[in-house]
Protein backbone atom coordinates (compact mmCIF):
# COMPACT_ATOMS: atom_id res chain seq x y z
CA UNK A 1 0.00 0.00 0.00
CA UNK A 2 1.23 3.24 -1.19
CA UNK A 3 0.11 6.89 0.20
CA UNK A 4 -0.38 9.06 -2.99
CA UNK A 5 -0.78 12.39 -3.54
CA UNK A 6 -3.26 13.68 -6.81
CA UNK A 7 -3.48 16.97 -7.06
CA UNK A 8 -7.15 18.36 -8.43
CA UNK A 9 -8.55 15.05 -6.95
CA UNK A 10 -11.91 16.72 -6.82
CA UNK A 11 -12.29 17.12 -10.42
CA UNK A 12 -13.51 15.28 -12.98
CA UNK A 13 -10.42 13.15 -13.73
CA UNK A 14 -9.00 13.38 -10.38
CA UNK A 15 -12.10 12.42 -8.76
CA UNK A 16 -11.80 9.00 -10.79
CA UNK A 17 -8.32 8.32 -9.93
CA UNK A 18 -8.66 8.82 -6.27
CA UNK A 19 -11.45 6.36 -6.25
CA UNK A 20 -9.21 3.61 -8.39
CA UNK A 21 -6.27 4.13 -6.65
CA UNK A 22 -8.45 3.67 -3.22
CA UNK A 23 -9.73 0.45 -4.82
CA UNK A 24 -6.25 -1.08 -5.68
CA UNK A 25 -5.49 -0.50 -1.42
CA UNK A 26 -4.10 2.45 -1.68
CA UNK A 27 -3.94 5.42 1.20
CA UNK A 28 -5.30 9.36 -1.32
CA UNK A 29 -4.77 12.11 -0.30
CA UNK A 30 -6.43 14.85 -2.27
CA UNK A 31 -5.57 18.34 -2.82
CA UNK A 32 -7.74 21.03 -4.35
CA UNK A 33 -8.76 24.20 -4.22
CA UNK A 34 -12.62 23.57 -5.47
CA UNK A 35 -12.12 26.43 -8.48
CA UNK A 36 -13.87 24.14 -10.76
CA UNK A 37 -14.29 20.60 -8.78
CA UNK A 38 -16.57 20.08 -6.65
CA UNK A 39 -16.86 17.96 -3.36
CA UNK A 40 -19.79 15.77 -4.50
CA UNK A 41 -17.44 14.07 -6.80
CA UNK A 42 -15.56 12.70 -3.96
CA UNK A 43 -18.66 12.49 -1.06
CA UNK A 44 -18.49 8.88 -1.82
CA UNK A 45 -14.80 8.78 -0.98
CA UNK A 46 -14.60 11.03 2.41
CA UNK A 47 -16.23 7.86 4.29
CA UNK A 48 -12.93 5.84 3.63
CA UNK A 49 -10.37 6.00 6.34
CA UNK A 50 -7.89 5.98 3.73
CA UNK A 51 -9.07 8.90 1.97
CA UNK A 52 -7.98 12.67 3.08
CA UNK A 53 -9.45 15.90 1.27
CA UNK A 54 -6.83 18.71 1.94
CA UNK A 55 -8.96 22.16 0.74
CA UNK A 56 -5.15 24.09 -0.99
CA UNK A 57 -4.13 25.30 -3.99
CA UNK A 58 -0.81 24.10 -5.52
CA UNK A 59 0.74 27.63 -6.04
CA UNK A 60 1.75 27.94 -2.68
CA UNK A 61 3.75 25.40 -1.22
CA UNK A 62 2.65 22.19 0.01
CA UNK A 63 4.27 19.72 3.06
CA UNK A 64 3.08 16.47 3.10
CA UNK A 65 4.53 12.90 3.35
CA UNK A 66 3.66 10.90 1.02
CA UNK A 67 5.35 7.88 -1.96
CA UNK A 68 3.67 9.45 -4.96
CA UNK A 69 2.35 11.99 -6.88
CA UNK A 70 -0.72 12.59 -9.75
CA UNK A 71 -0.66 16.17 -10.45
CA UNK A 72 -3.40 16.95 -12.34
CA UNK A 73 -4.44 20.41 -10.79
CA UNK A 74 -5.84 22.64 -13.06
CA UNK A 75 -8.53 23.92 -15.08
CA UNK A 76 -9.22 22.21 -18.47
CA UNK A 77 -12.26 23.65 -19.95
CA UNK A 78 -11.66 26.89 -21.70
CA UNK A 79 -14.16 29.16 -20.57
CA UNK A 80 -12.71 28.65 -16.85
CA UNK A 81 -8.44 28.49 -17.81
CA UNK A 82 -9.47 31.95 -19.71
CA UNK A 83 -12.03 33.05 -16.76
CA UNK A 84 -8.66 33.88 -14.81
CA UNK A 85 -5.45 33.37 -16.93
CA UNK A 86 -2.94 34.75 -14.64
CA UNK A 87 -3.96 32.21 -11.94
CA UNK A 88 -3.76 29.08 -15.00
CA UNK A 89 -0.45 30.35 -15.59
CA UNK A 90 0.34 29.93 -11.98
CA UNK A 91 -1.36 27.00 -11.57
CA UNK A 92 0.79 25.09 -14.22
CA UNK A 93 4.15 26.46 -13.55
CA UNK A 94 4.06 27.57 -9.65
CA UNK A 95 2.00 24.44 -8.96
CA UNK A 96 5.06 22.40 -10.69
CA UNK A 97 7.20 23.87 -9.33
CA UNK A 98 5.90 23.12 -5.86
CA UNK A 99 5.17 19.53 -6.74
CA UNK A 100 8.32 18.76 -7.88
CA UNK A 101 10.04 20.41 -4.97
CA UNK A 102 8.36 18.57 -2.79
CA UNK A 103 8.86 14.90 -4.98
CA UNK A 104 12.87 16.17 -4.72
CA UNK A 105 12.86 16.20 -0.98
CA UNK A 106 11.28 13.49 -0.92
CA UNK A 107 13.01 10.78 -3.22
CA UNK A 108 9.30 10.09 -5.11
CA UNK A 109 7.72 9.70 -9.05
CA UNK A 110 5.38 12.53 -9.51
CA UNK A 111 3.34 11.91 -12.77
CA UNK A 112 2.28 15.68 -15.05
CA UNK A 113 -0.89 15.39 -16.59
CA UNK A 114 -0.37 17.65 -19.69
CA UNK A 115 -2.30 18.11 -22.85
CA UNK A 116 -2.68 17.65 -26.45
CA UNK A 117 -2.75 21.35 -26.12
CA UNK A 118 0.79 21.26 -26.00
CA UNK A 119 0.53 20.67 -29.55
CA UNK A 120 -1.44 24.02 -30.35
CA UNK A 121 -3.32 24.32 -33.66
CA UNK A 122 -1.77 21.28 -34.69
CA UNK A 123 0.17 21.44 -38.60
CA UNK A 124 0.96 17.72 -38.10
CA UNK A 125 -2.15 15.32 -38.11
CA UNK A 126 -2.60 13.03 -36.31
CA UNK A 127 0.11 14.48 -33.63
CA UNK A 128 2.71 12.47 -32.99
CA UNK A 129 5.02 12.84 -29.34
CA UNK A 130 7.73 14.44 -31.78
CA UNK A 131 5.64 17.43 -32.93
CA UNK A 132 6.94 20.46 -31.14
CA UNK A 133 3.43 22.93 -32.24
CA UNK A 134 2.07 25.36 -33.49
CA UNK A 135 0.85 27.90 -30.41
CA UNK A 136 0.10 30.93 -30.31
CA UNK A 137 2.02 32.49 -27.25
CA UNK A 138 -0.10 35.75 -26.64
CA UNK A 139 -3.69 34.45 -27.73
CA UNK A 140 -6.29 33.23 -25.21
CA UNK A 141 -5.61 30.35 -25.04
CA UNK A 142 -1.52 30.59 -23.89
CA UNK A 143 -2.37 30.71 -20.15
CA UNK A 144 -2.98 27.22 -20.83
CA UNK A 145 -1.51 25.87 -23.95
CA UNK A 146 2.07 27.59 -22.87
CA UNK A 147 1.66 27.05 -18.85
CA UNK A 148 1.52 23.22 -19.66
CA UNK A 149 4.44 23.62 -21.95
CA UNK A 150 6.60 25.57 -19.10
CA UNK A 151 5.52 22.42 -16.55
CA UNK A 152 6.84 19.92 -19.48
CA UNK A 153 10.41 22.29 -19.48
CA UNK A 154 10.35 22.22 -15.38
CA UNK A 155 9.89 18.28 -15.13
CA UNK A 156 12.73 17.25 -17.85
CA UNK A 157 15.07 19.81 -16.11
CA UNK A 158 13.77 18.25 -12.53
CA UNK A 159 14.45 15.00 -14.38
CA UNK A 160 18.04 16.22 -15.13
CA UNK A 161 19.31 18.14 -13.19
CA UNK A 162 17.75 16.55 -9.50
CA UNK A 163 17.47 12.91 -11.03
CA UNK A 164 13.41 13.25 -10.37
CA UNK A 165 11.68 10.47 -11.10
CA UNK A 166 9.09 11.85 -14.05
CA UNK A 167 5.93 10.79 -15.97
CA UNK A 168 4.22 12.93 -18.65
CA UNK A 169 1.43 12.14 -20.61
CA UNK A 170 -0.47 13.73 -22.99
CA UNK A 171 -4.19 13.74 -22.47
CA UNK A 172 -6.38 14.29 -25.15
CA UNK A 173 -10.05 15.11 -25.59
CA UNK A 174 -11.73 12.74 -22.45
CA UNK A 175 -15.10 13.08 -21.26
CA UNK A 176 -16.79 11.08 -18.47
CA UNK A 177 -19.53 10.83 -15.33
CA UNK A 178 -18.57 13.78 -13.07
CA UNK A 179 -17.67 16.45 -15.16
CA UNK A 180 -19.49 19.56 -13.95
CA UNK A 181 -22.29 20.50 -15.49
CA UNK A 182 -20.97 24.09 -16.03
CA UNK A 183 -17.87 22.32 -17.40
CA UNK A 184 -18.04 24.18 -20.45
CA UNK A 185 -16.50 22.08 -22.80
CA UNK A 186 -18.17 20.31 -25.57
CA UNK A 187 -19.42 17.01 -24.61
CA UNK A 188 -21.06 18.17 -21.49
CA UNK A 189 -22.38 21.26 -23.30
CA UNK A 190 -23.96 18.52 -26.04
CA UNK A 191 -25.62 16.36 -23.49
CA UNK A 192 -26.96 18.83 -21.07
CA UNK A 193 -28.20 21.09 -23.75
CA UNK A 194 -30.06 17.68 -25.73
CA UNK A 195 -31.54 16.57 -22.37
CA UNK A 196 -33.13 19.97 -21.69
CA UNK A 197 -34.50 20.51 -25.06
CA UNK A 198 -31.82 23.60 -25.68
CA UNK A 199 -30.54 24.33 -28.53
CA UNK A 200 -27.05 22.67 -29.22
CA UNK A 201 -24.63 25.49 -29.52
CA UNK A 202 -21.98 24.82 -32.53
CA UNK A 203 -18.83 26.87 -33.02
CA UNK A 204 -18.19 28.03 -35.94
CA UNK A 205 -19.21 25.62 -39.15
CA UNK A 206 -18.83 22.28 -36.55
CA UNK A 207 -16.71 20.86 -39.10
CA UNK A 208 -13.16 21.30 -36.51
CA UNK A 209 -12.68 17.75 -35.47
CA UNK A 210 -11.63 16.22 -32.27
CA UNK A 211 -11.07 12.53 -30.74
CA UNK A 212 -12.98 11.36 -27.49
CA UNK A 213 -11.87 9.67 -24.96
CA UNK A 214 -13.57 7.75 -22.32
CA UNK A 215 -12.50 8.30 -18.61
CA UNK A 216 -12.08 4.66 -17.52
CA UNK A 217 -9.56 4.12 -20.84
CA UNK A 218 -7.79 7.45 -19.98
CA UNK A 219 -6.77 6.00 -15.91
CA UNK A 220 -6.40 2.88 -17.05
CA UNK A 221 -3.18 4.48 -19.33
CA UNK A 222 -2.26 7.09 -16.80
CA UNK A 223 -2.03 4.14 -14.08
CA UNK A 224 -0.02 2.48 -16.32
CA UNK A 225 2.33 4.74 -17.73
CA UNK A 226 2.88 5.69 -13.36
CA UNK A 227 3.58 2.54 -12.89
CA UNK A 228 5.56 1.15 -15.48
CA UNK A 229 8.35 -0.86 -14.76
CA UNK A 230 11.21 0.17 -17.57
CA UNK A 231 11.60 3.40 -16.59
CA UNK A 232 9.50 4.91 -19.46
CA UNK A 233 9.18 9.07 -18.46
CA UNK A 234 7.30 9.94 -22.06
CA UNK A 235 5.79 12.31 -22.94
CA UNK A 236 3.25 9.97 -24.38
CA UNK A 237 0.10 10.85 -25.91
CA UNK A 238 -2.90 8.99 -24.27
CA UNK A 239 -6.68 9.57 -26.16
CA UNK A 240 -8.73 7.48 -28.21
CA UNK A 241 -7.83 8.01 -32.19
CA UNK A 242 -10.62 8.05 -33.59
CA UNK A 243 -11.87 11.69 -34.82
CA UNK A 244 -15.13 13.21 -35.03
CA UNK A 245 -16.29 16.66 -36.75
CA UNK A 246 -18.01 18.79 -33.88
CA UNK A 247 -20.91 18.04 -36.32
CA UNK A 248 -21.02 14.94 -36.08
CA UNK A 249 -20.80 14.36 -32.36
CA UNK A 250 -23.87 16.69 -32.29
CA UNK A 251 -25.61 14.16 -34.39
CA UNK A 252 -24.86 11.23 -32.23
CA UNK A 253 -25.81 13.24 -28.85
CA UNK A 254 -29.05 14.03 -30.36
CA UNK A 255 -29.76 10.31 -31.66
CA UNK A 256 -28.74 9.11 -28.48
CA UNK A 257 -30.58 11.01 -26.02
CA UNK A 258 -33.56 11.02 -28.17
CA UNK A 259 -33.91 15.04 -28.50
CA UNK A 260 -34.86 17.06 -30.48
CA UNK A 261 -33.11 20.16 -30.31
CA UNK A 262 -32.02 22.45 -32.66
CA UNK A 263 -28.38 23.47 -33.91
CA UNK A 264 -27.35 26.53 -33.40
CA UNK A 265 -24.31 28.14 -34.87
CA UNK A 266 -21.74 30.52 -32.68
CA UNK A 267 -18.51 31.94 -33.52
CA UNK A 268 -15.34 29.98 -33.73
CA UNK A 269 -13.41 31.48 -30.56
CA UNK A 270 -9.88 32.77 -31.40
CA UNK A 271 -7.39 29.77 -31.55
CA UNK A 272 -9.79 26.72 -31.95
CA UNK A 273 -7.59 23.68 -33.31
CA UNK A 274 -9.24 22.74 -36.30
CA UNK A 275 -7.96 19.10 -36.06
CA UNK A 276 -7.06 16.98 -33.51
CA UNK A 277 -6.11 13.10 -33.60
CA UNK A 278 -3.59 11.40 -31.38
CA UNK A 279 -0.78 9.30 -32.65
CA UNK A 280 -0.98 6.25 -29.97
CA UNK A 281 1.73 4.23 -31.05
CA UNK A 282 4.32 4.72 -28.38
CA UNK A 283 1.82 4.06 -25.81
CA UNK A 284 0.76 0.82 -27.43
CA UNK A 285 4.62 0.13 -27.67
CA UNK A 286 5.54 1.46 -24.34
CA UNK A 287 2.97 0.54 -22.25
CA UNK A 288 0.63 -1.86 -23.88
CA UNK A 289 -2.23 0.49 -23.80
CA UNK A 290 -5.22 1.46 -26.68
CA UNK A 291 -8.35 2.73 -25.58
CA UNK A 292 -11.46 -0.48 -25.34
CA UNK A 293 -14.19 1.91 -25.19
CA UNK A 294 -15.81 3.73 -28.19
CA UNK A 295 -17.50 6.39 -28.33
CA UNK A 296 -21.33 6.05 -28.90
CA UNK A 297 -20.41 3.53 -25.44
CA UNK A 298 -18.94 6.38 -23.21
CA UNK A 299 -21.55 8.67 -24.58
CA UNK A 300 -24.43 6.71 -23.29
CA UNK A 301 -22.80 6.11 -19.97
CA UNK A 302 -22.47 9.84 -19.46
CA UNK A 303 -25.89 10.62 -20.49
CA UNK A 304 -26.84 8.44 -17.88
CA UNK A 305 -24.88 10.55 -15.63
CA UNK A 306 -26.20 13.51 -16.53
CA UNK A 307 -29.90 12.82 -17.13
CA UNK A 308 -29.57 11.72 -12.74
CA UNK A 309 -27.99 15.30 -12.08
CA UNK A 310 -30.29 16.96 -13.88
CA UNK A 311 -33.41 15.24 -12.17
CA UNK A 312 -31.62 16.10 -9.10
CA UNK A 313 -30.79 19.30 -9.60
CA UNK A 314 -27.97 18.70 -7.74
CA UNK A 315 -25.74 21.23 -9.52
CA UNK A 316 -23.45 22.14 -6.82
CA UNK A 317 -20.80 24.59 -7.36
CA UNK A 318 -18.34 23.87 -4.21
P1 LIG B 1 -11.36 19.70 -13.90
O1 LIG B 1 -11.50 21.16 -14.08
O2 LIG B 1 -12.62 18.90 -13.69
O3 LIG B 1 -10.38 19.35 -12.71
C1 LIG B 1 -9.28 20.14 -12.36
C2 LIG B 1 -9.19 20.20 -10.84
O4 LIG B 1 -8.06 21.00 -10.46
C3 LIG B 1 -10.42 20.85 -10.21
O5 LIG B 1 -10.90 20.05 -9.15
C4 LIG B 1 -9.89 22.19 -9.71
O6 LIG B 1 -10.63 22.70 -8.60
C5 LIG B 1 -8.44 21.85 -9.39
N1 LIG B 1 -7.55 23.01 -9.38
C6 LIG B 1 -7.44 23.99 -10.31
N2 LIG B 1 -6.50 24.87 -9.96
C7 LIG B 1 -5.97 24.43 -8.76
C8 LIG B 1 -4.96 24.92 -7.88
N3 LIG B 1 -4.27 26.04 -8.16
N4 LIG B 1 -4.71 24.22 -6.75
C9 LIG B 1 -5.41 23.09 -6.44
N5 LIG B 1 -6.37 22.60 -7.25
C10 LIG B 1 -6.65 23.25 -8.39
O7 LIG B 1 -10.57 19.16 -15.19
P2 LIG B 1 -10.16 17.68 -15.63
O8 LIG B 1 -10.73 17.44 -16.97
O9 LIG B 1 -10.40 16.72 -14.54
O10 LIG B 1 -8.59 17.86 -15.85
C11 LIG B 1 -7.63 17.33 -14.94
C12 LIG B 1 -6.24 17.52 -15.49
O11 LIG B 1 -6.11 16.84 -16.74
C13 LIG B 1 -5.87 18.98 -15.76
O12 LIG B 1 -4.53 19.18 -15.42
C14 LIG B 1 -6.05 19.11 -17.27
O13 LIG B 1 -5.21 20.10 -17.79
C15 LIG B 1 -5.67 17.73 -17.74
N6 LIG B 1 -6.31 17.43 -19.04
C16 LIG B 1 -7.61 17.06 -19.12
C17 LIG B 1 -8.18 16.83 -20.36
C18 LIG B 1 -9.59 16.37 -20.50
O14 LIG B 1 -10.04 16.22 -21.65
N7 LIG B 1 -10.34 16.09 -19.46
C19 LIG B 1 -7.42 17.00 -21.52
C20 LIG B 1 -6.10 17.41 -21.40
C21 LIG B 1 -5.54 17.61 -20.15
N1 LIG C 1 8.32 22.63 -1.86
C1 LIG C 1 7.13 22.19 -1.35
N2 LIG C 1 7.13 21.08 -0.55
C2 LIG C 1 8.28 20.40 -0.26
C3 LIG C 1 9.49 20.86 -0.80
C4 LIG C 1 9.49 21.97 -1.61
O1 LIG C 1 6.08 22.76 -1.59
O2 LIG C 1 8.19 19.40 0.47
C5 LIG C 1 8.29 23.80 -2.74
C6 LIG C 1 9.00 25.00 -2.16
O3 LIG C 1 8.09 26.08 -2.22
C7 LIG C 1 10.12 25.27 -3.14
C8 LIG C 1 9.70 24.56 -4.40
O4 LIG C 1 8.95 23.46 -3.94
O5 LIG C 1 10.23 26.64 -3.39
C9 LIG C 1 10.84 24.07 -5.23
O6 LIG C 1 11.65 23.26 -4.43
P1 LIG C 1 13.23 23.16 -4.74
O7 LIG C 1 13.82 22.29 -3.69
O8 LIG C 1 13.42 22.76 -6.14
O9 LIG C 1 13.69 24.65 -4.68
P2 LIG C 1 14.29 25.55 -3.53
O10 LIG C 1 13.62 25.17 -2.24
O11 LIG C 1 15.73 25.23 -3.56
O12 LIG C 1 13.95 26.93 -3.99
N1 LIG D 1 -17.47 23.55 -28.93
C1 LIG D 1 -18.71 23.75 -29.52
N2 LIG D 1 -19.77 24.01 -28.71
C2 LIG D 1 -19.68 24.05 -27.35
C3 LIG D 1 -18.42 23.82 -26.75
C4 LIG D 1 -17.32 23.58 -27.58
O1 LIG D 1 -18.85 23.71 -30.75
O2 LIG D 1 -20.70 24.27 -26.69
C5 LIG D 1 -16.31 23.22 -29.80
C6 LIG D 1 -15.06 24.06 -29.54
O3 LIG D 1 -15.10 25.25 -30.31
C7 LIG D 1 -13.97 23.12 -29.98
C8 LIG D 1 -14.51 21.73 -29.67
O4 LIG D 1 -15.93 21.89 -29.54
O5 LIG D 1 -13.77 23.21 -31.37
C9 LIG D 1 -13.96 21.15 -28.38
O6 LIG D 1 -14.10 22.12 -27.38
P1 LIG D 1 -13.77 21.86 -25.85
O7 LIG D 1 -13.97 23.16 -25.12
O8 LIG D 1 -14.51 20.67 -25.37
O9 LIG D 1 -12.24 21.42 -25.80
P2 LIG D 1 -10.90 21.91 -26.57
O10 LIG D 1 -11.21 23.01 -27.53
O11 LIG D 1 -10.02 22.35 -25.47
O12 LIG D 1 -10.46 20.70 -27.26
Amino acid sequence: MKRILVTGGSGFLGSHLCAKLLNAGNEVVCVDNLFTGRKSNIYHLLGNPRFEFLRHDITWPLYVEVDEIYNLASPASPIHYQFDPVQTTKTSVLGAINMLGLAKRLKIKILQASTSEVYGDPLVHPQTEEYKGNVNPIGPRACYDEGKRCAETLFFDYHRQHKVDIRIMRIFNTYGPNMHPDDGRVVSNFIIQALKGDPITIYGAGSQTRSFCYVDDLLEGMVRLMNNEVGFVGPVNIGNPNEFTILELAELVLELTNSSSSLIFKPLPQDDPLQRQPDISLAKEKLNWQPTIQLKEGLAKTIAYFEKELSTQFIEKH
